[in-house]
């Protein structure tokens, strides 16, 4: 088996069920779940609340089209708009974040009457023609070309730049507020604010793929309220529903007014309606992004502490976390997967991502400070 295997996907390790962080085999050995599901679930594994709304809505009403009032879709619908910034006002469901990015730049187009996109180096926002023109790296891309769309790239985290590119032509500027895929980038201070400031100038639409930030991961309910800047279009998957494939583009009215002409088949469908309403009530109510921003200082600090010199940097915001390494991530992360029952995930050749449902506590902390501690710093671990 090579580590290429590994993380592209043959892994050696048959999932049978799920519970809060953790996931079981067949033989119920516990895997830490700290990113291996890709953020799709705040709530932990089969979520009490997610399990029961789906459950009674799958036998009462498994799916009707979007033109017919249900009360999950109302339901959820009204839970989403409410958990989002002030300005979003309205909102479209799909069914996974690269459709969510795809309909946010067709809004975009449709409501500026522009075609240029601008993105990011380092960006990831899906893999259809139209996200995928707006990825940065050429491996995703280069196969499948040519893309849908004119797209200009300029530096992740360079305000001027991103100021200069922007014009009366631009359609759209399309950024993660925290880059996921791309090594989890936090942009300096100051720079989603200018992105938002030059957008507003020239009349362009400014969209936050938060498809991996959001949920509360970052602490807050979307990353962008970290900075106190609202887009104009701001998109969701991942965990939008705990597991359950939904995505939804949440929008300002001057977007809403173009949008009419788009729809998916599926848009907002009872099941994954039902789920979304389970999953952002529960993550509101029970403040679960205020858990996430605590147990992130606590995982970061517990990290700092104990591994400080044999990491380059530790980074990002609550339980979205960035691990810097000096050696390739793939190997860590197959360490932690095959003798520590930890699963993680690289974000690019030596960051390894932490991504565990918002659900981890302190214990659950402690077993991955101390197996990274054991991996990448085996003389501190011997001290301690
Ligand atoms: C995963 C991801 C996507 C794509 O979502 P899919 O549901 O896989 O299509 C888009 N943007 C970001 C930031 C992501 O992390």
């Amino acid at each position: 088996m090579s580590d290429h295997d590994f993380i592209s996907g043959s892994k050696p390790i048959g999932i049978e069920r799920g519970e809060g962080p953790y996931l079981y085999t067949a033989d119920d050995t516990a895997y830490l779940d700290a990113g291996a599901s890709f953020a799709c679930t705040p709530l932990g594994h089969s979520h009490p609340a997610v399990v029961e709304a789906v459950q009674e809505q799958v036998g009462k009403l498994t799916f009707v089209d979007s033109s017919y009032p249900v009360q999950s879709r109302e339901d959820a619908y009204a839970a989403l708009v409410a958990a989002t910034p002030d300005g979003l006002e309205s909102a479209w469901f799909c069914n996974s974040g690269t459709e969510a990015n795809e309909a946010a730049l067709k809004f975009a187009r449709s409501a500026t009457g522009e075609s240029k996109i601008i993105a990011a180096t380092r960006s990831f926002h899906g893999r259809t023609m139209g996200s995928l023109a707006a990825t940065w790296k050429d491996k995703y891309k280069e196969p499948f070309e040519p893309l849908a769309g004119d797209v200009e790239f300029v530096p992740y985290g360079d305000g001027e730049e991103l100021a200069a590119a922007v014009d009366d032509e631009t359609a759209a500027v399309i950024l993660e507020p925290i880059q996921g895929e791309g090594g989890i980038n936090v942009p300096p201070a100051g720079y989603l604010e200018t992105a938002r400031e030059r957008t507003e100038e020239t009349g362009a639409a400014l969209v936050f793929d938060e498809v991996q930030t959001g949920m509360g991961r970052t602490g807050e309910m979307w990353a962008c309220q970290r900075a106190g800047v609202t887009p104009d279009v701001l998109t969701t998957a991942k965990g939008l529903g705990n597991g359950l494939p939904v995505g939804a583009v949440a929008v300002r009215d001057w977007i809403a007014d173009g949008a009419a002409s788009h729809n998916a088949t599926f848009s907002g469908g009872p099941v994954v309606s039902a789920a979304v309403h389970a999953t952002v009530s529960t993550l509101v109510e029970e403040e679960w992004p205020a858990h996430a921003a605590e147990m992130g200082d606590y995982l970061t600090g517990e990290l700092e502490a104990a591994v400080g010199d044999e990491v380059r940097d530790v980074r990002g915001n609550g339980l979205l976390v960035g691990i810097e390494l000096k050696r390739g991530a793939n190997r860590v992360a197959r360490d932690l997967a095959m003798n520590h029952q930890i699963l993680a995930l690289p974000a690019g050749r030596t960051v390894l991502r932490l991504l565990p449902p918002l659900v981890i506590d302190e214990s659950g902390a402690d077993q991955l400070v101390d197996a990274l501690t054991e991996i990448v710093a085996p003389e501190v671990s011997a001290d301690s």
